[in-house]
């Protein structure tokens, strides 16, 4: 199970900074999970201002 962005995302960054296997990208108007890549660490939901990750 990977982490995935919703629309509430305000695109600013914070997640994609402390994603620790960079898998967060910026995508057209929501930034971006590669499901591949995360490891569910939950760092991305703990950062983000408007709790726009979550488990998918
Ligand atoms: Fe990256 Fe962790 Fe978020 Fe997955 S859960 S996208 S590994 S910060
Ligand atoms: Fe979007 Fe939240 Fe990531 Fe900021 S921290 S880019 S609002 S998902």
């Amino acid at each position: 199970m990977a982490y995935k962005i919703s629309e509430d995302c305000i695109m600013c960054g914070a997640c994609a900074d402390e994603c620790p296997v960079n898998a967060i990208t910026e995508g057209d108007g929501v930034y971006v999970i590669d499901a591949d890549s995360c490891i569910d660490c939950a760092s991305c939901a703990d950062t983000c201002p408007v709790g726009a990750p979550s488990e998918a």
